[in-house]
């Protein structure tokens, strides 16, 4: 790593990308993604994330507990509601960088193994005190060179008709297949570390429970550095483009890269595993305290997109002075869901508590409620931006053609906006809302609001599970009587 003294600078961040790692891409092996031209802007969109915390420090930056060095507010182990106050502000501050957009900047990950790090009455539990020491030593590492972290911690399930990791599913599962002298020997698949191939490391740890009768090869946490031997990184279709910002203000920066993972008889270092076996500890994880921990992130970041999406309505509803009835019905209902999304993180940090081992994380029963509301108002959202948009989202000159000494001319005259409104004004508007709803990147993003905490469908199983235990139910009987 280039840098031991705290918050890393973009080009600190570039700098250690050039690893070797494994990374594939359309059939071309990458090792080093800062030098691919496809992935050229989005490898500097997130190099601008790390001077961007540099350029908001007030809000991003806290001195590092140990060594005093500036240090990127999610590692930030939270004791006490004002820690949370001091995330909160700068999770808000950190989503402004790309307007909710990039859904996985580091702090996603650095904020989960906050949670985990503060978490000894869980990881440590049946003799793991060791492995716990480890993370303990992890999160030193990665708090002090702040690095950027992907996560896979999903089962590559391609029989749906049994277990996550029975029959077929459980031969491809990543699983732990030998030891050695230095450690542990794992060989499987994963899903999906999105940010994989611009992560300075990879972390897996635990997603879906795993049932009390699974083999413990399966119950594993650890995290090793991208390019270590026989990991390797299958990327989907970049969508990133090199080109403008004025153009494409989201294809050209935040393509944030999901890729498949391979373990290919990969060797973890002993001083890397933070669970090998431990199933309770495993299945408690991230079910005590992890949603409260994690969707205090998550939630800022939708709120910041879901208000930048009201905004950019309003402004293209400007530009063809269209606003009618129905037209404010639509603006209102992605202002409803802003405005709902706000009171949800407030009621929960509002109940935060103590969790165990003194770790203070939000309530949980509000993000439950939420988790598997907001893929359908994203959704939603972004069918608004469309019905708004219409053909307009297409009617988008470029720089180029609005800068073109013969065309430029008539595109200035003949695709203006309402009233005052420039065509370069209007191009700027249809063309950000046509990125951020309807272009491959803008596709892609709505999928990962789909499923990125798993998916609705499983999300409300869950949530009628949760209300089966909280109490008895008893108000029918009650009103009948
Ligand atoms: C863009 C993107 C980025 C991602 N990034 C990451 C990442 O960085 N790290 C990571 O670990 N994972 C990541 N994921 C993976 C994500 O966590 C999984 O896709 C998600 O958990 C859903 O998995 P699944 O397909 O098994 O969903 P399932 O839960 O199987 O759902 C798929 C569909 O099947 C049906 N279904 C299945 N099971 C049930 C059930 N029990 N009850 C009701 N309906 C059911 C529903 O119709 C549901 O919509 C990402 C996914 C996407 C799309």
């Amino acid at each position: 790593m280039s840098n031991t003294t705290g918050a890393r600078t973009g080009d600190q961040f570039m700098a250690d990308l050039n690893d070797g790692r494994e990374v594939w891409l359309d059939g071309q092996k990458i090792t080093d993604v800062t030098d691919h031209p496809a992935l050229a802007g989005s490898v500097r969109g997130m190099a601008g994330y790390f001077d961007y915390q540099h350029a908001h420090a007030d809000e991003c930056l806290v001195p590092h507990p140990e060594t005093g060095a500036p240090m990127n507010i999610s590692h930030i182990v939270p004791k006490s509601a004002h820690d949370l106050a001091t995330r909160h502000r700068g999770f808000e501050s950190l989503a402004r960088y790309s307007m909710g957009m990039l859904g996985r900047t580091p702090d996603y990950v650095n904020c989960t193994f906050a949670g985990f790090t503060g978490r000894p009455d869980i990881v440590s539990m049946n003799g793991n005190e060791e492995c716990y020491e480890n993370l303990v030593q992890y999160h030193r590492l990665i708090s002090t060179n702040d690095l950027s972290l992907t996560h896979t911690i999903v089962q590559p399930v391609v029989d749906k008709s049994v277990g996550d990791v029975e029959g077929i599913n459980g031969d491809l599962a990543l699983h732990k297949v030998g030891e050695t002298a230095d450690g542990i020997v794992v060989r499987g698949a994963k899903i999906l570390a999105t940010l994989g191939p611009f992560s300075d490391e990879l972390t897996v740890y635990p997603g879906q429970p795993l049932p009390a009768d699974t083999p413990p090869e399966y119950a594993l946490s650890f995290a090793i550095p991208m390019n270590t031997p026989g990991l390797k990184t299958l990327c989907r279709d970049h969508y990133g483009v090199d080109g403008p910002v004025a153009d494409r203000p989201f294809s050209s920066r935040f393509d944030e890269q999901d890729a498949f993972l391979i373990f290919d008889d990969v060797e973890i270092p002993r001083n890397r595993i933070f669970l090998d076996g431990n199933l309770e500890a495993y299945n408690r994880l991230m079910t005590h305290g992890w949603v409260g921990n994690i969707m205090q992130q998550t939630s800022i970041r939708a709120r910041v997109k879901l208000e930048f999406a009201y905004e950019l309505c309003v402004r293209m509803v400007e530009t063809v002075n269209g606003m009618r009835p129905d037209v404010e019905q639509m603006l209102g209902e992605i202002w409803t869901y802003a405005a709902l999304t706000r009171s949800v993180t407030r009621a929960a940090e509002a109940d935060a508590r103590e969790f165990g081992s003194g770790t203070w994380f939000c309530d949980e029963k509000p993000f439950h409620a939420l988790r598997p509301t907001m893929p359908g108002w994203m959704v939603r959202t972004n069918s608004i931006v469309k019905d708004l948009g219409s053909h307009n989202l297409l009617a988008t000159p470029t720089r180029a053609d609005l800068d073109h000494d013969e065309f430029g001319p008539l595109i200035s005259e003949f695709i203006t906006g309402a009233g005052a409104i420039t065509a370069e004004e209007r191009a700027e508007i249809f063309r950000t809302a046509w990125d951020f709803a309807g272009s491959a990147l803008g596709s892609r993003t709505e999928l990962y609001e789909r499923f990125y905490l798993a998916s609705a469908s499983r999300m409300y199983g869950v949530n009628h599970m949760i209300a089966q235990r909280e109490r008895e139910w008893n108000l029918v009987p009650t009103f009948l009587a």
